[in-house]
């Protein structure tokens, strides 16, 4: 666990509102499923087909969609 020094400017609940996008750079997608592995630390965005931490057959089944 790191401490970044950028996370402790926001307060509880920060984050929610603001506008987040896939972390992937070359998607443009909202960022609908947020990631982070704990209070305070940074969380991170992806879409529903990069979130990399899906169950297997989950992501199995983002795979095979089509990228629309
Ligand atoms: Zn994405």
């Amino acid at each position: 666990m790191s401490l970044n020094p950028e996370s402790r400017t926001s307060d509880p609940g920060a984050g929610i509102h603001e506008n987040h996008y896939c972390s992937i750079a070359s998607c443009r997608k909202w960022g609908g499923l947020g990631y982070s592995r704990g209070t305070g630390d940074k969380m991170t965005w992806w879409c529903a087909k990069h979130y990399p931490h899906w169950p297997e057959h989950i992501a199995a089944k983002y795979a095979t969609e089509p990228a629309e």
